[in-house]
């Protein structure tokens, strides 16, 4: 593994975070107090590429490797504080952008894709309903063909970016009767007749990433809108799954990083006791389990991306640093509060909030329950090898 960045990404990455601190962090409070999505930093992210990141060049993107993405990524995170947005901006590029990248065809691309990296165009992915959540391929929402139409009935939960969405990945089953096989994904664009977005659900956290509930009631989409082949939805979703859990939490090791340095400053300045709130060993010990955490995150965060630039499934790998950067991320929102005492429990610290928008990475992507279920199973699947004598 080589992670030395060349000049070029160098350059990149200094943008990146450059453009993130500069540009993004605005009413903060304010919008999260209110659960404003900010339409227009989503719009100067379009401009900047980030949404096209991964994107070909010929589709409107900046053809970047996926290590370079989650770098990249990374120094959004680290720069814009605003993490609900951050939210929908990865929720966009992995849950409908992936999918469309890897399993679209020439026309689907052309249509949409220039579109969703600009900024022009926002996604999203509906797969969970209300009686399927972590047994998604039990899902009910049907997709029957008519004629040149297929036609949605059925009703999706937790959609994010689906207040403000123009397209989404729809997840519905052709044949309830071939099970996971039945399973088919469809472009759905907005206002499409018999789609309603029937309410924004409001939450704990990244409240500045919205979400709702959307029922299809004789939903038509066109065959052309059909996503891959019928019955491949299932292997899609596995597949654009395995992206997004190993590359979602790129911007919450950003996020570890800014808590990590803010906090170092503080326990410099605080002063108790007539010295640095630092020099006392259980303050201390917080802030080195914190470097421990960003670091550690960091390295299965790139070594993942690095796997999957290589053309390996890293099925294992997406999901440990799914569960590790989560629990990481939880954890360093938690030290960092303690750190500024009473004064990190204020709205206006801004530490609160963090907390409250990490903790929901333990349950989207699939919950770190499912997480250790993968893994457990694929170790428990393999030969263990004894170790030389
Ligand atoms: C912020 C956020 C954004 C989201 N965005 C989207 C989105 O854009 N599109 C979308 O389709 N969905 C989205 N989701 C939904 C998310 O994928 C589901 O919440 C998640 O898969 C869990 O499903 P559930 O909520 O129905 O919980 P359940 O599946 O009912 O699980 C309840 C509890 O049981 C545990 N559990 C369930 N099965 C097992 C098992 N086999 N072994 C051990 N424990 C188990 C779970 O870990 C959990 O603790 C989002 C959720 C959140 C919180």
């Amino acid at each position: 593994m080589d992670f030395a960045w060349s000049d070029q990404q160098r350059e990149l990455l200094d943008a990146v975070g450059r453009f993130a601190s500069q540009q993004l962090n605005y009413n903060m409070i304010e919008n999260d107090r209110d659960g404003v999505f900010n339409h227009d930093a989503w719009k100067k992210c379009g401009a900047f590429g980030i949404q096209g990141l991964l994107v070909p060049a010929e589709y409107g993107g900046l053809g970047m490797d996926p290590l370079t993405t989650v770098a990249a990524l990374e120094r959004l995170g680290y720069g814009c504080k605003d993490n609900g947005l951050v939210f929908s901006i990865n929720a966009h590029m992995w849950t409908a952008i992936t999918p469309l990248v890897y399993s679209g065809s020439k026309a689907q691309k052309k249509k949409y894709l220039p579109g969703l990296c600009d900024g022009t165009l926002i996604g999203g992915n509906a797969m969970s309903e209300p009686n399927s959540g972590s047994d998604a391929f039990s899902l009910a929402t049907t997709a029957i063909k008519q004629g040149s139409k297929y036609v949605l009935n059925g009703s999706k939960i937790f959609v994010s970016n689906g207040p403000v969405a123009d397209l989404l990945v729809v997840f519905a089953t052709v044949d309830k009767a071939r099970g996971p096989n039945g399973i088919s994904a469809f472009l759905v664009e907005k206002d499409s007749p018999g789609m309603n977005v029937a309410r924004k659900l409001e939450k704990m956290g990244l409240r500045t990433s919205p979400m709702a509930e959307i029922f299809f009631e004789n939903c038509e989409v066109p065959e052309e809108n059909l996503l891959g082949k019928e019955g491949s939805g299932t292997s899609q979703f596995t597949w654009a799954m395995t992206w997004e859990r190993g590359c979602i939490l790129a911007s919450a090791v950003g996020s570890m990083q800014r808590l990590l340095e803010r906090c170092i400053r503080y326990a410099k300045e605080r002063k108790q006791f007539g010295q640095p709130i630092g020099k006392f060993q259980l303050v201390a010990s917080k802030i080195v389990d914190m470097k421990l955490r960003v670091e550690s995150a960091r390295h299965m965060l790139y070594h993942c991306a690095y796997l999957r630039g290589q053309g390996k499934s890293a099925y294992l790998e997406a999901a440990m640093t799914k569960l590790h950067i989560s629990d990481c991320w939880i954890k360093s929102c938690e030290d960092a509060i303690q750190i500024h005492g009473g004064y990190g429990y204020m709205t206006e610290y801004e530490l609160e909030r963090e907390l409250r928008d990490a903790i929901g990475s333990k349950l989207y992507s699939g919950t770190s329950e499912m997480q250790r279920n993968i893994i457990a199973s694929l170790l428990l699947a393999q030969r263990l090898r004894r170790p030389n004598r």
